[in-house]
């Protein structure tokens, strides 16, 4: 699919239907009609940046900080091996009491007392850190780029630098990482040729994972004032995304549910194969605020799970046996039909080398990036 065909889809006077169908399509051919359920701990709302858009933002004086210890976090890993999810997703701001060495021996305590997958959501480290967490047993890392736009991103997140972020990404993947990102929707200021840029930027990352959120402003931030993100826009990027990735794991996202009731089962209907019910202590829920009006917050994790049990059924899927790892090692050569050859992607994306090959395959190598450290924590 090429970007004149992207930006066609993401043009609000363009029926969605098409779209979707084929979404959905390629994600019965490329990754079964099965949903992996991966178990969320948001162990610290505790954040070093100030980025303009985010509810556990440094300045944000309003909400009640927290960070669980290792004790409290390996009762959740146990609770979510119990509720049978193969996976746990450990996610917080970048607290620097939860640096990379307290984080790696919580891995490998976790990998040791249970038999799940551990996904790290936790921002960026260093090439070093990064080595090391995976040494640890760390299988996966999730790190959204949050928009392709040069000029938007630091605008966004005015203490991150944009190529950092990137070379982190690589970094990820030298390190041996199943490798996720992904982007806002309808944030303000991005432009249709923007988002067109964000994806085919996921084909070309060879993505494992690839995570997609409406925009939703956060009274208690900067950004307050600006206009919701919509479903519509999410779900069109979700069943892009899906088309051009083909078989990486998407998850119908939390904040399509906090948008639209059943922004998650539409979700699913257009692409998306993947849910993380929250499995977080209920007394801290409401305090991971990224925005508002964030779904999940009350119940316990037994509820959650019956919850996302009976939205399957109600969808006709089932939940995927096992850990759920990275389909990117089958990949079949052939594209799904309706899809056409590639297109560059726009300016101020960052490079990718000639003559490499994108579906399916690792596309970033850190040769690309000068020598040094990410800005975040090392
Ligand atoms: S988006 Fe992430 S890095 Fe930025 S303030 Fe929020 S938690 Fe921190």
């Amino acid at each position: 699919m090429n970007k004149d065909e992207i930006l066609h889809w993401l043009n609000p006077d363009t029926d969605p239907a098409p779209l979707l169908a084929l979404a959905d399509r390629v994600r019965r051919e490329h990754v079964g009609g099965a949903v992996h359920l991966r178990g969320l701990v948001e162990f610290s709302n505790y954040c070093r940046r100030s980025c303009r858009y985010c509810g556990i933002r440094a300045g944000n004086a309003k909400i009640r900080r927290y960070r669980l210890t290792p004790g409290e976090i390996l009762a959740c890993a146990r609770a979510a091996a119990g509720l049978g999810y193969g996976t746990v997703v450990l996610q917080s701001g970048e607290d620097p009491a939860w640096g990379p060495r307290e984080l790696a021996a919580l891995t490998e305590r976790i990998k040791k007392e249970t038999a799940l997958a551990v996904t790290l959501s936790t921002g960026e480290h260093s090439r070093e850190d990064y080595r090391m967490l995976r040494a640890a047993g760390a299988d996966r890392f999730l790190l959204r780029f949050e928009t392709s736009d040069r000029r938007l991103f630091g605008e966004l997140k005015p203490d991150s630098d944009y190529d950092a972020r990137f070379r982190c990404l690589a970094w990820l993947r030298e390190a041996g990482f199943q490798v996720g990102s992904g982007v806002m929707a309808g944030l303000p200021g991005q432009t249709p040729e923007s988002m067109a840029d964000d994806i085919l930027l996921f084909e070309r990352l060879g993505l494992d994972m690839v995570g997609i959120g409406p925009f939703i402003a956060n009274p208690d931030t900067p950004m307050g004032g600006a206009g919701n993100g919509k479903l519509d826009l999410a779900l069109r990027m979700t069943a892009l995304a899906r088309i051009v990735t083909r078989n990486a794991h998407i998850p119908a996202t939390t904040a399509m549910g906090s948008i639209d009731p059943q922004g998650r089962q539409k979700a699913l209907r257009c692409g998306a194969n993947v849910l993380m019910p929250n499995i977080s202590p209920a007394e801290h829920r409401v305090d991971y605020s990224l925005y508002p009006g964030k779904i999940c917050t009350g119940e316990a994790p037994e509820q959650c799970a019956g919850c996302v049990d009976a939205m399957l059924k109600s969808l006709g899927r089932e939940r995927a046996a096992g850990h759920g790892h990275s389909l990117k090692v089958q990949i079949s050569p052939a594209r799904p039909a309706g899809c056409s050859p590639k297109a560059p992607v726009g300016e101020g994306a960052p490079p990718v080398r000639a003559g490499e090959p994108r579906n399916g395959s690792r596309v970033w190598g850190t040769g690309e990036y000068p020598a040094g450290r990410a800005s975040g924590r090392s």
